[in-house]
């Protein structure tokens, strides 16, 4: 996906090198008056905020914390561990890619008046890291991912030595992302910790069972078909818990004629392996999985279209998919129920249509 073009680009470091403090380069995305507003509380030389800086724990003690978070997954997890202590508000919605979210008017606004901001790190949210750069003295922000330990992360061919922020898929990755969410409030608000404490315990208790479940899920899957292709490449951290291996289509969606080679090679596998099924995401063109099974149907064998996954947002709020949990579960089970049926080749699969 381009989203994933604009990481492979940020400096490994995760640091912001060589930019000037009050540099006007991010504005070129942002709505005019948002660019305004963001260079107003940017200033080097205005007076901060009367309240500016982060909050006395003192104050947040005695009302609700105001938190920003970015992606629909860290704000649930906001949610659950704030409990009724916070207002949470979530910037990106379903169907939203963070990779390419560009802050609007009203996110600045929110963030510029938030007790706190999480986020994802790692570059997943690449158009933001400016906003948050310029923001960094005057509202506290955490990267919900700074308390994973560096070993476990992975670091792709391609990415010039930044780390997969996909880290979410591995559920266990994801606890230590509550963690750090849970110390962040109980640090500012020290004398609610015992509901944080008891609220993250229950939390994470929760994904415990979900880890578990995805295990137990994954073990149906004869190791020999454990091969998730997909369009993007979000799965590599769900591949290294769930022993998947995991092929992108990554890299093929922008450029056309290092696609068809892509494609030839991906094809080859599936049929050699004889893989049963390939999936979906909604913000990727069906034509380039409907271009794979073309070319794996060329060397006699037809691969299904297993499915939607959801990536890198949850479903509609309301719905199953609309929780960080149904969202895990939706995608291990739509991925047992394709490839846990052997590949027929010389059916009719109906490509892009009852198979969807
Ligand atoms: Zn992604």
């Amino acid at each position: 996906m381009t989203g994933h073009r604009s990481l492979a680009r940020a400096p490994a470091d995760g640091s912001s090198a060589g930019r000037p403090r009050c540099s006007r380069r991010a504005g070129a995305s942002l709505p005019s008056r948002a660019l305004l507003l963001l260079l107003l509380l940017a200033s080097c030389d205005l007076p901060k905020r009367h309240d500016a800086g982060v909050p006395e724990p003192k104050e947040l003690s005695s009302r609700r914390i105001a938190v920003v978070a970015t992606t629909g997954m860290i704000a649930e997890a906001a949610a659950e561990i704030g409990g009724d202590r916070v207002d949470v508000r979530g910037m990106m919605g379903p169907g939203v890619d963070p990779h390419l979210y560009k802050a609007s008017e009203g996110d600045v606004v929110r963030m510029a008046s938030a007790d706190v901001v999480f986020y994802n790190g790692l570059h997943l949210e690449g158009k933001l890291s400016e906003v948050f750069e310029r923001m960094r003295n005057r509202v506290r922000t955490v990267a919900v991912t700074d308390g994973i330990d560096r070993g476990r992360l992975l670091r792709p061919p391609g990415f010039e030595g930044a780390y997969d922020p996909h880290v979410w898929f591995d559920v266990t990755l994801w606890m230590e992302a509550a963690r750090t969410v849970e110390h962040a409030l109980s640090g500012m608000d020290p004398v609610h910790v015992h509901v944080y404490r008891a609220n993250g315990e229950r939390y994470r208790e929760r994904l415990s069972a979900l880890d578990r479940y995805v295990r137990d899920r994954a073990s149906v899957v004869p190791p020999s078909r454990r091969v998730l292709v997909t369009a993007h490449d979000a799965f590599t951290y769900f591949g290294r818990a769930y022993g998947f291996r995991v092929r992108g289509l990554q890299g093929i969606s922008t450029v056309a004629e290092a696609g068809a080679a892509d494609i030839q090679a991906l094809a080859r596998m599936i049929a050699e392996e004889r893989i049963p099924a390939v999936f979906v995401e909604s913000s990727v063109p069906v034509r380039y999985i409907e271009a794979l099974q073309e070319a794996v149907r060329a060397r006699g064998f037809r691969v299904r279209v297993g499915g939607s996954l959801f990536s890198d947002s949850m479903g509609d709020p309301g719905s199953p998919e609309g929780t960080y949990v149904g969202m895990v579960r939706h995608n291990i089970d739509t991925i047992v129920a394709a490839l846990s049926v052997p590949g027929e080749p010389g059916r009719r699969d109906g490509a892009g249509g009852g198979d969807r």
